[in-house]
């Protein structure tokens, strides 16, 4: 008989870290900060004449019954999930199924994995239909690789109703694929191109409105690697287009996404993005030294004064998270010091501070191995002490002590850092002009939560003056809430990690 049941498995990301949020989902009664998308579209490209489940092991366990009632499992993973894909992959040979894999970390490290009968590598979506028909003719192969990028605007509508969206704190949608920059330790331009691949705007609609239809109402993360690697798009087109439909359905979901730092340079965009509700982005600023910037060839953020161009995105309302690393070979001594400096000034609440990793497929392992340099596989986790896989011009130790030193600054013990950086970011939001959103009641048990339990913490006198000061703002309270639990989680991650 044919296989006609798939299981599409998502193993479990690692929980212990900064990107996990663990800590802060306790406080809202979420299992995940967000879905697995990239399985749910895969999803959509499976002929209908199949029964499709979806388990995530981040939300639930993967038990022996899921197995026993699927012919085929597939799996997707990040190479943070190596060893979580390892379980899954042999658990569902043992059961006797058959194993599809995909996703980055299969498609970088092929070679290194077995167990599994099918690999279908790179993006997948055009794949999937060739080796469905395959399939059906006895002859699957063991490799697909995709020869084309796959064009987004053909996209389908991710298979959103195989989630239990209760779980997650945002869903996700993909606008775009590919960055137009080079930066040395990225593999985002290796693998998906230099120019980037857009959806329209009425498939981004479309995609906005089956969320909408399914009930999602809240979060919805924009997963593109660089939303406006293609600027004149997003200003033109899809901006205007979800202005409308937000304001139409009384402005549901507020949108955080990642971007380039040459956001600043453009009020139209940045003030269509706030109208559009966009209240996060995330930028890769890396480092204030212009030595490491050069050497990692980050030239958009040499191109401009970058304290001001992350003031300048905060003044519409928008927080800047944004994403510093140490390591290159070109830091000095006081490059913490830097760092901790930078990040203060511009009141970059949520600082995603990691060592400086060489992933395969990037420009940066590739001259590490000319050099001669490289000591092991990366796990994918940069913001762990043992995130270094190279031979590192500063002396490991000496790194890892500066590291540890700026996380334990910028999420100091009683967290007064921390809530001065919020302060400076909530007192942005109150003077620009933030369109209207819904208040949910999970926001307000969220509020009742973190009363309940952070004025008792280590860092509680802090918390306590931090919700005094923010409360007679009514406009901007919800945020601050939203920050107190955040920070509980980058606290307690911190002192982990600083022990
Ligand atoms: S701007 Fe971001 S996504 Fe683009 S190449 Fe640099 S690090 Fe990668």
């Amino acid at each position: 008989m044919k296989p006609r049941r798939i299981l599409l498995v998502y193993p479990e990301v690692p929980r212990e870290t900064y990107w996990s949020f663990k800590y802060a989902l306790s406080f809202i009664h979420k299992k995940s900060a967000m879905p697995p998308l990239g399985l749910v579209t895969v999803a959509s490209y499976i002929p209908a004449s199949y029964q499709v489940r979806l388990v995530d092991e981040n939300i639930e366990r993967l038990t022996a019954k899921d197995l026993d009632w699927a012919d085929m499992v597939f799996v997707s993973a990040m190479i943070v999930q190596k060893n979580s894909f390892e379980r899954v992959v042999a658990r569902a040979r043992a059961a006797g199924k058959t194993v599809v894999a995909g996703g980055p970390y299969p498609s970088g490290s092929r070679e290194e994995i077995s167990g599994v009968d099918h690999f279908i590598l790179g993006e997948a979506e055009e794949m999937i239909p060739e080796f469905f028909a395959d399939l059906e003719k006895g002859r699957a192969r063991e490799i697909y690789r995709a020869a084309e990028k796959p064009d987004m605007a053909a996209a389908r509508i991710p298979r959103f109703e195989l989630l239990r969206m209760k779980s997650y704190a945002s869903m996700s949608i993909q606008y775009s694929r590919g960055c137009p920059f080079h930066c040395e330790f990225c593999d985002i331009w290796k693998v998906y191109g230099n120019r980037p691949r857009l959806k329209s705007a009425p498939a981004v609609i479309a995609e906005l409105s089956a969320l909408y239809k399914l009930g999602w109402r809240g979060a919805v993360f924009m997963v593109d690697d660089n939303f406006i690697g293609n600027k004149a798009r997003v200003k033109d087109e899809l901006l205007p287009a979800l202005i409308s439909w937000q304001k139409a359905n009384r402005h549901p979901f507020r949108f955080f996404t990642e971007a380039s730092i040459n956001l600043a340079d453009d009020d139209a965009l940045l003030s269509a993005m706030r109208d559009a509700a966009f209240n996060e982005v995330f930028i890769g600023i890396e480092t204030p030294s212009m030595e490491g910037l050069t050497e990692t060839g980050k030239t958009q953020n040499l191109k401009c004064d970058m304290s001001a161009a992350v003031k300048k995105i905060q003044s519409y309302g928008i927080e800047v998270m944004a994403g510093f690393i140490l390591g290159f070979d070109s830091d000095t001594q006081d490059i913490a010091e830097r760092q901790i400096a930078f990040i203060q000034k511009t009141g970059i609440a949520r600082a995603m501070v990691g060592l400086l990793t060489a992933l395969p497929g990037t420009e940066l392992y590739q001259r590490l191995e000319r050099e001669g340099r490289l000591l092991s596989a990366s796990d994918g986790n940069n913001t762990s002490k043992a995130a270094s896989n190279f031979v590192t011009r500063m002396d490991p130790e000496d790194l890892r002590r500066r590291f540890c030193k700026v996380l334990d600054t910028i999420y100091d013990e009683n967290l007064k850092n921390y809530f001065e950086r919020c302060n400076m970011i909530l007192d942005n939001m109150s003077h620009s002009e933030v369109p209207p959103r819904q208040i949910h009641l999970a926001e307000l048990l969220m509020a009742v939560r973190s009363l309940a339990r952070q004025p008792f913490t280590p860092y509680g006198r802090q918390y306590l003056k931090f919700i005094i000061r923010n409360l007679k703002n009514p406009a901007v309270f919800g945020e601050a809430v939203k920050f107190s639990i955040v920070g509980h989680h980058l606290h307690t991650i911190t002192r982990q990690l600083v022990q």
